[in-house]
Parts: C-alpha cells; structure tokens; sequence
C-alpha cells in the first residue's frame, strides 16, 4: 500500500473516542446524554473497564426503557417492575443493545453512576476511576455476536484513549451485591478479541474470583 492510501474500509470495527471522550456519531453508534454524571475527582484518567448487564423491564429487549431509565424520564408507569427503580438515578457511559448499536450517555473523561459500592485491589468507589458499559441482556441469557463484537471494537477505542490496565464484571467489584454480567458473559470470547487488538497495552486478567 503506497502513502495516502485509504484504508480497506471497516466502519462497524473502527469506533474513536475524541478529546471530550464522546465516541463519533455514525452507523451504528447514537448518543443519549444522561444528566446522572459528575466531574472525576481530580479528573482522573479512567483505568478501568467494568462491564454489566441491564434490561428493562428485565429480559425485555425492545423499547427505548434503558435510555429513559437513564435520563431520568422512565415512565414508571408504564410497567410494574419500574416500581423496583423508581427513584435511582444512575447512567453508565455506555449501552450495547441486542443488535449492536452503541448508545453513550456520558463522555468517558466524566464520571458516570454505574458501579455503586465497590471495590478494585484494595480500592473503593470504581466510579472515580472507571468506564461502565451495559449490555443489554440477563446474567443467564447468551449475548448475541454482535454484542462481543461491538464490545471489541468499543474497548479497542477506549483502550486508545485511556490507560485501561483491567476489565472486570460488576459481580467482581461488588461481590454478594451485584451478579451481572453473569454466567451468560463469555470473558474467554471476550480475551480473544482483546488479544486481537493488542499492541503495547499491558495484559489484564478478568475474573479473578
Ligand atoms: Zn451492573
């Protein structure tokens, strides 16, 4: 390939995150800002990815509930189960839905309400120092392919943003509270693809229980 050649195109695999931590608007990707964030104490860069499952009302896969839920307009009546999730405020940076698509709701340099208590090595309040991403599904329901490879391409972007040493599950930060992404999570699926990517970041170690 001579210089000033373009790339073979690959628009569903390249994602990039800009300066201001937004991903690029484009196929496949939409943005939903949620007023559930705050600055990063001393704007700390994030070093860890956590990922977690949501579906709302739960193993319902249609509608736009996640996205309400998370810019505070869920209509609370409109299902039984909404009851549970009545006054939570809370938002991750990202959602994977069933088909792939990537709704953001939070720049990756703030800090999104994902993670609740929690803890990394030794260290408590992931949210001050992590990236959330939801996906939507159950702890026991397999993810869909398009789901693991969104997450690649995704993480793939992150990585080249921010100094991501580790990825871990919520079950693992917040163990006996929090059980997603579940046994459905294939983390060995998930390395594979990291390892596709891998250049000079360092090696991470999901799991760990
Ligand atoms: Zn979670």
């Amino acid at each position: 390939m001579t210089a000033g050649t373009p790339a073979a195109p690959a628009p569903e695999r390249s994602l990039s995150i800009g300066p201001d931590g937004w991903l690029a608007e484009g196929r496949g990707v939409l943005r939903r800002p949620s007023p559930n964030h705050d600055q990063r104490p001393d704007d700390e860069d994030p070093c860890l990815l956590v990922i977690h499952n949501i579906s709302l009302p739960p193993g319902v896969f249609t509608g736009e509930a996640i996205i309400d839920f998370f810019q505070n307009r869920l209509d609370i009546a409109s299902h039984p189960w909404f009851e549970h999730i009545r006054d939570l405020r809370v938002s991750a940076h990202f959602l994977i839905r069933r088909d792939g698509t990537i709704v953001q709701f939070v720049p990756t340099v703030l800090r999104a309400w994902h993670a609740g208590v929690s803890s990394f090595e030794g260290r408590e309040r992931c949210n001050d120092f992590s990236i959330g991403i939801e996906l939507e599904g159950t702890d026991t329901l397999a993810y869909t392919d398009a789901q693991y490879e969104r997450l690649d391409a995704l993480a793939a972007a992150i990585r080249a943003r921010h100094p991501i040493r580790a990825v871990r599950g919520h079950e693992h930060i917040a163990p006996g509270r929090k059980t997603d992404p579940g046994e459905a999570f294939d983390w060995e699926r998930f390395e594979r693809g990291e390892r596709s990517h891998e250049t000079t970041h360092h090696r991470h170690h999901p799991g760990g229980r």
